[in-house]
């Protein structure tokens, strides 16, 4: 499946715990004051690729913990992400995605392929980059009002939880 990128790096250490093989999808329209990487905003920028080629780079890394899915909002191609999240998820490793958007409204709005890729997701960095709310403290979040969410807890139990890293 197509998917377009703004980079990809085998062997992040800083996009959630341990070893990650991390996706940093092209496109973003929350236009946070301070965003690190504005140049993920435009969707027609960066370059095309296809989660075959992504996922076999992935299995090719045996050392991996996890995949995350950062950008640019991954929310706005959940259906070529949520079939890598499956298969990072049936071979063991966690995944972790980022999006400007909050989890609540994501629940709201029940919108069915962001649907389909939250099923795989086991944390949620949740919320836009607040300028004002920025903190060196969080570990992988940019500032104080985003949070990690326990999405696989919320699909198991139903409760919307904070993640605990310890
Ligand atoms: S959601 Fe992320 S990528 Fe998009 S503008 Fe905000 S900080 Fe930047």
């Amino acid at each position: 499946m197509k998917l377009r990128a703004a980079s990809l790096i085998n062997d992040s250490i800083v996009d959630g715990p341990g070893l990650r093989y991390a996706v940093y999808v092209q496109g973003c329209s929350h236009h946070c004051d301070g965003c690190h990487n504005p140049q993920t905003h435009a969707f027609d920028g960066g370059f095309e690729t296809d989660t075959e080629d992504i996922w076999r780079e992935i299995e090719g890394n045996p050392l991996l913990d996890g995949v995350t899915f950062s950008g640019g909002d991954p929310l706005f191609q959940p259906l070529p992400l949520a079939e890598l999240a499956r298969k990072a998820r049936e071979n063991g490793m966690s995944v972790w995605c980022y999006t400007g958007f909050v989890f609540e409204a994501l629940l709201e709005k029940n919108d069915r392929e962001i649907m389909e890729l939250l099923r795989f997701v086991d944390v949620l960095v949740d919320g836009r980059f607040e300028k004002s709310l920025r903190t060196l403290e969080l570990p992988f979040r940019g500032s104080k009002n985003q949070r990690l969410i326990d999405v696989k807890r919320y699909f198991s139990d139903g409760v919307v939880a904070e993640y605990s890293l310890s």
